[in-house]
């Protein structure tokens, strides 16, 4: 599933493609689904002839800005990926949604597993309203960061996982960082101290921000797996220091590392490193 880094290299290549300045001719929905609380009809109508301002990120949310004041939100969740048809294209079976633009490009929402998510938001809508910090934005401190776990007695890894504590990271990035922060994934938020709660803040930090400069984590070849916009693969890969690589040395030390299962999802740890609770 795409998390910040990746969320964040489709929006830099939707940019790049100049998405913003473009203006919106006409829309297809084929899965009615991915367009969630509007009837498909009504979200067409509503999205014609409007101009896209800017296109940003939130958390794991695109924001598609439109001059209507209107936001659009795509969330790829599991499988879904942005492409510009190439020309003469026409839409395969897993190509839910079109945004045909006024300069002939049609931009294309492909989404294997039908998760991903289209939503209009009005003016005034707060639909941010629950996340959690931005971990790369400034004010992202160690003291807001600290605020954010006081008083949880959940195990760190399903509090790291939870959008309300931080936005944006999921399975890949939060195994990294309590890597790098050298925390065991079960430990409870509350016991940890305050250096370590510095440590993890900086390598939720460092492991996004290099994620960014590498375009993002693609892992094998299977249609799950990250391609930005031009259906390029990211090179994050090579960085990752635990995730799915149990059953090799740590980077550090040199142990094995492990899998377990926390919180339902699998999780990859160096038993030396992240000391057991
Ligand atoms: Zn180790």
């Amino acid at each position: 599933m795409p998390e910040l880094p990746e969320v964040e290299t489709v929006v830099r290549d939707l940019r790049a493609h100049g998405l913003p300045g473009s203006v919106i001719r006409s829309v297809a929905v084929r899965w009615p689904r991915t367009i969630a609380e509007l009837p498909p009809d009504a979200f067409c109508r509503a999205l014609a002839g409007k101009t896209i301002t800017d296109v940003s990120r939130r958390a794991k949310f695109i924001v598609v800005n439109l001059d209507s004041g209107d936001r659009l939100l795509i969330h790829l969740r599991m499988t879904g990926k942005l492409r510009f048809a190439a020309p003469g294209e026409r839409p395969g079976p897993h190509d839910h949604v079109s945004l045909h633009l006024t300069d002939g490009r049609e931009l294309i929402f492909n989404d294997t597993r039908k998760f991903g998510r289209f939503r209009l938001t009005q003016p005034g809508d707060d639909p941010f309203a629950a996340l959690g910090p931005e971990p790369l934005e400034a004010d992202f401190t160690p003291t807001l960061f600290k605020q954010r776990l006081k008083g949880k007695t959940r195990q760190i890894k399903p509090l790291l996982l939870d959008q309300t504590t931080v936005a944006g990271l999921g399975n890949i990035y939060v195994d990294e960082a309590l890597w790098q922060a050298r925390i065991h994934p079960e430990r409870r938020a509350d016991t940890l101290t305050a250096a370590e709660i510095r440590r993890l803040h900086a390598a939720i930090r460092t492991v996004l921000q290099r994620a960014i400069d590498n375009a993002g984590t693609t892992l094998g070849s299977g249609e799950a797996n990250f391609y930005s916009v031009a259906g390029r693969r990211g090179r994050n890969a090579d960085a990752l220091k635990v995730f799915r690589r149990d059953g090799m040395p740590c980077p550090r030390c040199g142990t094995v590392i492990d899998r377990i299962v926390v919180a339902q999802r699998g999780t990859h740890f160096c038993p030396r490193c992240q000391k057991c609770p």
